[in-house]
């Protein structure tokens, strides 16, 4: 464990156990279907690549790039700065997060995505927090860990763009970012 780090909420090992439980789901529930997995950059990177050596049947996969945080706070605005290539019609659409906070980045990807006429939308996220639930009826379809509401970093989250290649998720000290 790293000093700047509290405690650790899930080990590399947790992870990938994760990762293979979901994995082996998604498998199950797009039998016979191809998905389109949607990782929001940047911090679905390393859950995404964990997510998808577990699915054992045809997908595909694309990113979007959106803006929702600055520093430890949710701004509550959400602007895409980055969009899929993929055409969404028709497509079962699994977007993969790393963590569900407030929701508002979901719902919005979410409403997007049906305005293009995808034909489903699920949310697979490693991390939820519904502490921070401010979208109401809010619920990710696969979900790898619920964890309190405390600012975590690791495993593709970052702390204005650092810690995300720890390969474990922690609590970050609030001597790092309250100074
Ligand atoms: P939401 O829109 O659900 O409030 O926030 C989702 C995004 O906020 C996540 O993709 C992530 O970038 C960021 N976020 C929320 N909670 C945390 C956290 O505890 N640590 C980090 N590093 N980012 C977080």
């Amino acid at each position: 464990m790293h000093d700047f780090i509290e405690e650790v909420l899930l080990t590399n090992e947790e992870i990938v156990a994760i990762a293979e439980r979901i994995g082996k789901q998604i498998s199950h529930d797009y039998a016979g279907k191809k998905p389109l997995l949607i990782g929001l950059l940047k911090g679905s990177v390393p859950f995404l690549a964990e997510l998808m050596k577990h699915i054992d049947i045809e997908m595909e996969v694309d990113f979007m790039k959106v803006s929702s945080y600055s520093g430890v706070h949710s701004t509550g605005a959400v602007t895409i700065t980055k969009d899929t290539s993929t055409p969404l019609v028709d497509r079962d659409v699994i977007i993969v997060e790393d963590i569900v906070d407030s929701g508002l980045t979901i719902q919005e990807i979410k409403n997007l995505l049906k305005d293009r006429k995808a034909k489903s939308i699920r949310v697979a996220t490693l991390l939820d927090k519904p502490s921070g639930r401010t979208v109401p009826n809010l619920y990710p379809d696969y979900v790898g860990q619920e964890i309190p509401g405390k600012f975590v970093v690791g495993f593709g989250l970052d702390y204005d763009e650092l810690y995300r290649n720890l390969p474990y998720v922690g609590v970050l000290k609030r001597s790092v970012y309250e100074k």
